[in-house]
């Protein structure tokens, strides 16, 4: 059964700008891209850009917007729940694979393996290493631990100190699901007592990190905003810089010469300020740090598009509110990408960051046939959150959003 898009524009992730095509699909692999196709069955795609099946390399499906009142008011399984929406309302952003940078466990990845919930594809993470009193500790003031999410059996307690630590919990996680592995590399907004100017962890702790992810065959990503929580991160072969707030010249020299991605977050600050104007619960430390954060995160990204560093969409979609991931697209523009570029940074620079670049991340002949038929021109973005009318897994009809026509 050959099924033919036909009539739309082709932005086929490779960076290269859209054209006219035909894309043709059979046993759920793209078998053809090309102009007058035909086939057993004819989808009619014109006005729209067919575009690969999108990436956010940095989600928390099991978080659904921080408010410290309403988290604490949370009955423990409840987020289980609120996950099967939030996997949901990203499919149908056209988002086909993501990368949970920390809380999903591994019931939750094969819920979605195997077709019990809808939604992306996943790599799982668990939950983020971290040092005591770092970005990662739930430490409060009062003495007691108020973590955004409870250790439970299938998701450990990651706060380590040294390198022997260090290497048991790495193989922990490893033993527990994670598919990648996440680490603090440096302070953070939503930590009560961290600094996002400071580096956590020293070298001889990262570099055991890497070596027993390695040994395991899997990547490291280091939520890392300090200019040093950066560098520790690089010097040590972390493959992705997640939140990249203080970049400076030496960090992007060191990331191109090494190449180490970068996954911006733009939109993650932002998420965390509309939520205090929807009434959110957040102390006053937050607020100030996310507000602080945000023209030198701007500042920080722009330099790094400008040198060349390789980019990946992330969001930190669960912070605030799930389903606007793409809203990302428009802040990468405003730091000096072309449309073209973000979306490349949403496909297939984003499916090598991941390492499933041989199967999707583009529309190209024997990949997987992951399709997002996007309304009108995809080079313009306005309106971009809500302009995905189709979403297509494997060749198979996976989302339709209600809001497209
Ligand atoms: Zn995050």
């Amino acid at each position: 059964m050959r099924t033919v898009y036909g009539g739309g524009r082709v932005f086929d992730g490779t960076g290269s700008a859209p054209a006219p095509a035909d894309v043709v699909v059979e046993d759920g692999r793209f078998v053809e891209v090309g102009t007058d196709l035909d086939g057993d069955e004819r989808v009619d795609c014109s006005g729209t850009t067919l575009l690969p099946g999108l990436f956010d390399c940095h989600v928390h499906v099991m978080f659904s917007g921080v408010d410290v009142l309403r988290m604490v008011q949370t009955p423990f399984s409840y987020p289980f729940y609120e996950a099967i929406h939030n996997l949901r309302v990203t499919l149908e952003q056209g988002i086909t694979t993501v990368r949970d940078a920390g809380g999903a466990d591994l019931g939750v990845a094969t819920a979605v393996r195997n077709g019990l919930v809808a939604g992306p594809r996943m790599q799982i993470s668990l939950n983020m290493l971290s040092q005591t009193g770092g970005h990662g500790d739930a430490w409060m003031p009062c003495g007691a631990e108020l973590a955004l999410l409870a250790d439970h059996p299938g998701r450990p307690r990651t706060i380590v100190d040294g390198p022997d630590e260090m290497r048991r919990k790495v193989r922990e996680l490893i033993r527990n699901g994670a598919d990648v592995i996440k680490v603090a590399t440096s302070g953070g907004v939503l930590s009560p007592r961290s600094d996002p100017r400071r580096g956590q962890f020293r070298d001889a702790e990262i570099a055991v990190l890497v070596e027993e992810a390695t040994a395991a065959g899997r990547f490291v990503m280091a939520h890392a905003q300090a200019t040093e929580g950066i560098k520790v991160a690089i010097r040590n072969g972390v493959r992705s810089i997640e939140h990249g707030i203080y970049l400076d010249d030496e960090a992007i020299d060191m990331m191109l010469t090494a190449g180490t991605w970068l996954v911006p977050t733009l939109v993650a600050p932002r998420m965390v300020l509309d939520l205090v104007d929807l009434g959110a619960a957040l102390p006053q430390h937050m607020i100030d740090k996310a507000r602080m954060v945000i023209d030198d995160h701007t500042a920080s990204i722009t330099r790094a598009i400008t040198a060349g560093v390789p980019v990946a969409m992330g969001t930190d979609s669960g912070v605030g509110a799930h389903g606007q991931n793409l809203r990302e697209l428009g802040l990468m523009v405003e730091c000096g990408m072309s449309p073209a570029q973000a979306w490349h940074a949403t496909s297939l620079s984003a499916a090598r960051l991941l390492g499933v670049d041989e199967e999707f991340g583009s529309i190209e002949a024997g990949k997987r046939a992951d399709l997002v038929v996007f309304d009108g021109d995809a080079m313009d973005l306005e309106g971009i959150t809500g302009r995905v009318r189709q979403v297509y897994a494997d060749g198979r009809l996976v989302a339709e959003p209600a809001g497209a026509e």
